[in-house]
């Protein structure tokens, strides 16, 4: 015990070591299990270290929680479904921001309990007592207040993804307006505390954080919620790393700072694949799309498009040499997973090259499509990224487009009035035949019209997405009508 405690800097170190591999680990889905281990066994290390060097600690208290959470954990890992991961992610960061908030309030009651108590009292009781200092004011300060907006902020993204009556957006010229005030007023609370550490202010500031969290992210649109839970991701971090320096844990410094950092990476490839600015996602409301769409909408009536059947693309495809299937959020909102994995190894049986090819924002959540085709068994191998298959698109036979819209769309390419102009796609344009399974003419998230479906290469194959792709695979096996 007392040589755990002695080196208890190192053990922190090969957990942090291992954090960091679980990163590197969790970056490709061949190495994501790898990943995973390494997490549990650094967090294992963590808490075992912090069990033996913390001061006095309550131990059926701790163990008791661990217990509990651990159940509750498992439970829950046990029985969500693939579709309510985002939730229950924006779920558990709402735990990390309120756990740094009931750290900071026991920190700053603790020390004003042992102010009270007097030096004289203290020094008979053998307790030696360094009253807070600044420095330890102010990390109270930032880690109560990140973890406050953390908290009611997550709160209200999960009920927005859960699709909860009370998660209401906001919208209205009032709202930005408020938001400063509350932000502002928070401030002022927040350093009036750290100057005098008059209480009532370090209750106004954590109350007034709280409000913030939710009128913040109240008016974000629903399709921008994978973005605000991925910057929440990266506010619980900081939250911790902050609550890591008043509790004078490093590994929590270190850990907090990798979750921080990794969090506000995420947030910004995810807005560069989109072509938005964080601030717009923040602070712009949904996609000011409804204009565009409109507009779009107009177009649509003029257009001539091409339409065919299932049989008909099933045939094209099984005389294809090369295939590559585009996923979208359509194959996830028609749950078609497993019929486009059978469909890919019917093609693969009769000498067609088969392969995936996933854009980083395809579907609502990052990853949504290598999850879903992970999930349907598609071999790793068969799944490329972006960057990885645009060079092959004019050499390809057919594309497959399940479900798939702004992401294939070519505005973003060539139409420099376009919203999306500048964001990165999928080249799909540039093969030699199209074909496009989806419901209707209708427009995406993004609420634009797309050329794609107009062009004399393309197919349109209008129907739900497990449907048509289960007709192709009948089709193609000689069973259909
Ligand atoms: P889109 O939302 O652009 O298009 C999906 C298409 O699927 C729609 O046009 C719809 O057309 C069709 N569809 C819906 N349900 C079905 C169904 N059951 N069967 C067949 N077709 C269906 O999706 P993309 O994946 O192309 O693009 C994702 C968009 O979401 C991007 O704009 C991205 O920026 C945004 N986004 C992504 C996030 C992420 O993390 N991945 C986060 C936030 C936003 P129809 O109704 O005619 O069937």
């Amino acid at each position: 015990m007392e040589f755990i405690r002695e080196y208890a800097n190192w053990f922190y170190l090969i957990g942090a070591i291992l954090f960091i591999l679980t990163l590197r680990g969790l970056s490709g889905p061949k190495t994501a299990i790898a990943g995973n281990r390494y997490g549990m066994l650094a967090m294992a290390i963590a808490v075992l270290t912090t069990f033996f060097v913390a001061e006095n600690p309550v131990i059926w208290m701790i163990l008791g929680a661990m217990v509990l959470g651990a159940i509750v954990g498992i439970a829950r890992a046990k029985t969500v479904p693939m579709t309510q991961m985002p939730e229950t992610v924006a779920l558990m960061h709402s735990l990390v921001g309120l756990s740094a908030v009931l750290i900071a309030i026991a920190a700053i009651i603790h020390n004003n309990k042992l102010i009270e108590l007097g030096p004289d009292l203290l020094a008979a009781n053998g307790i030696t007592f360094h009253e807070m200092s600044k420095v330890h004011l102010f990390e109270l300060f930032v880690g109560c207040f990140v973890g406050a907006i953390t908290f009611t902020a997550s709160v209200f993204a999960y009920g927005k993804l859960a699709a909860k009556k009370w998660a209401k957006t906001i919208s209205g010229a009032w709202v930005k307006p408020v938001q400063a005030l509350i932000f502002i007023a928070m401030l002022a609370a927040g350093i009036h505390f750290f100057l005098t550490g008059n209480m009532t202010s370090f209750w106004a500031m954590t109350g007034l954080a709280l409000v913030f969290g939710w009128v913040w992210i109240a008016p974000v649109g629903g399709g921008d919620m994978p973005v605000v839970v991925s910057l929440l991701n990266s506010f619980s971090g900081w939250a911790a790393a902050g609550i890591g320096f008043t509790l004078e844990n490093n590994m929590l410094i270190v850990a907090g700072s990798l979750v921080g950092s990794s969090g506000a990476i995420l947030s910004y490839i995810m807005c560069k694949a989109m072509n938005r600015s964080i601030i717009n996602v923040l602070f712009g409301g949904a996609m000011g799309g409804t204009a565009t769409a409109t507009a779009g909408a107009g177009e649509q009536v003029q257009r001539n498009h091409r339409s065919g059947s299932a049989d008909d693309a099933g045939f094209l495809m099984s005389n294809a040499d090369s295939v590559v299937i585009v996923p979208g959020y359509g194959m996830a909102q028609g749950r078609a997973q497993n019929a486009v994995k059978e469909l890919a190894n019917l093609l693969k049986e009769q000498g067609v090259t088969v392969r995936f090819a996933i854009h980083p924002v395809a579907g609502r959540m990052p990853g949504h499509m290598n999850v879903l085709l992970a999930e349907a068994d598609v071999p790793y191998e068969d799944i490329l990224e972006m960057d990885e298959i645009n060079s092959d698109f004019p050499a390809t036979d057919v594309v497959l487009v399940i479900g798939a819209n702004d992401v294939v769309n070519p505005a973003a390419k060539d139409d420099p009035s376009s919203p999306i102009y500048g964001m990165p796609i999928l080249e799909a344009h540039k093969a030699r035949t199209i074909l496009v399974i989806k419901r209707s003419m209708a427009t995406g998230y993004a609420g634009l019209d797309n050329d794609l479906f107009y062009n004399d290469k393309t197919m349109m194959i209008f129907g739900d997405a497990k449907k048509v792709v289960e007709d192709m695979t009948k089709a193609i096996n000689g069973t259909g009508h």
